[in-house]
């Protein structure tokens, strides 16, 4: 993820080397260097426009002391700004102050909510928590038994609808929001400390998946919710997080498939978009491929 944007900039910043100062040409072609790389990494036009937009008014009223020379200046201003984008400082979740903590997932098909979901709730039980795994997607046929597999890799237990009914078909009839709420009060009954709740995904935006998912929250009260959106998904990342934001207002954003070789504006783009923090990202298929999100690390691997 962002090697081809790495490299962009690494050869705008080369192109500074050197220069005793920088005139306004300087700055004017290094800034529009830098909007054709967010541009071509996919990163959403506003973002851009607000990111160079304060890089620039920096560039020009940097000081030429200290230091550091005009063109390494103008790649502190960049790495501090690009740490302001993907939100600052990290954000740790939010735990209730009685009772389990809930955290719902959302997001669309695909985006790796499941594969998540596991690698959230190893790593709660690793920093002793007590989590369990709610399979409210009763969508996809299959969605359930993919819960059940990830829970089983993590040592998690998975709270699923009524066992006995062994038939896809059957299941799919199940009422989400009962079951999360059902899984709530076993929660509590079986003294869980966190309760994890994987919800439906449908393959794009729509407003029956919306509805099930808002109804899902107000049912469970959640903590946290966190929508996962793949890194992957490019220039749909503005319209997919703005509908996620109004459909069920989340209060974190889980990045995932850092791993691949796609262009990143998703990852730079959802943040400045929504205003919503980004939590952790998830870096592969394996349970422990998971960072909990440091804008300051992520702005350094832009940038090295
Ligand atoms: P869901 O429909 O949102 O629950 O998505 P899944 O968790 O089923 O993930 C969809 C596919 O993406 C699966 O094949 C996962 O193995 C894969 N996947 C999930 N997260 C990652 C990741 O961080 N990196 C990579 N490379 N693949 C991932």
């Amino acid at each position: 993820m962002f090697a081809s944007l790495s490299d962009r900039l690494t050869a705008t910043f080369r192109t500074l080397r050197g220069k005793g100062r920088l005139t306004e040409a300087d700055i004017d072609g290094t800034v529009a260097e830098i909007r054709r790389a967010l541009l071509d990494a996919d990163v959403a036009l506003p973002v851009v426009t607000t990111f160079t937009d304060r890089i620039r008014a920096r560039a020009v009223g940097a000081e030429v002391s200290g230091a550091l020379n005009p063109g390494q200046q103008v790649v502190k201003i960049v790495h501090e700004e690009l740490v302001e984008i993907l939100g600052g400082s990290a954000r740790p979740l939010s735990f209730a102050k009685s009772g389990p903590t809930v955290i719902m997932l959302a997001g669309l098909q695909g985006a790796g909510k499941t594969t998540f979901a596991g690698k959230l709730a190893h790593h709660l039980k690793s920093q002793g928590h007590t989590p369990i795994l709610v399979a409210a997607d009763l969508q996809r046929p299959n969605a359930v038994t993919q819960l059940e597999v990830v829970g089983e890799r993590a040592g998690v237990p998975v709270y699923a609808p009524e066992r006995g009914v062994t038939r896809d078909d059957e299941r799919s009839k199940g009422d989400p929001v009962k079951v999360a709420k059902n899984a709530i009060k076993e929660a509590v009954k079986r003294q869980h400390s966190v309760v994890i709740v994987d919800t439906a995904g449908r393959l794009g935006v729509d407003a029956e998946l919306m509805k099930q998912a808002g109804d899902i929250r107000k049912a469970v009260d959640p903590d946290e919710v966190l929508f996962v959106i793949d890194s992957m998904i490019g220039q749909d990342a503005v319209a997919t997080a703005q509908a996620f934001q109004q459909g069920v207002a989340m209060t974190g954003v889980v990045l995932t498939k850092l791993d691949g070789d796609a262009r990143g504006g998703a990852a730079l783009s959802v943040r400045e978009i929504t205003g919503v923090p980004i939590l952790f990202a998830s870096t592969g298929e394996k349970l422990d491929e998971f960072e909990v999100f440091h804008p300051e690390r992520m702005a350094s691997r832009i940038l090295d």
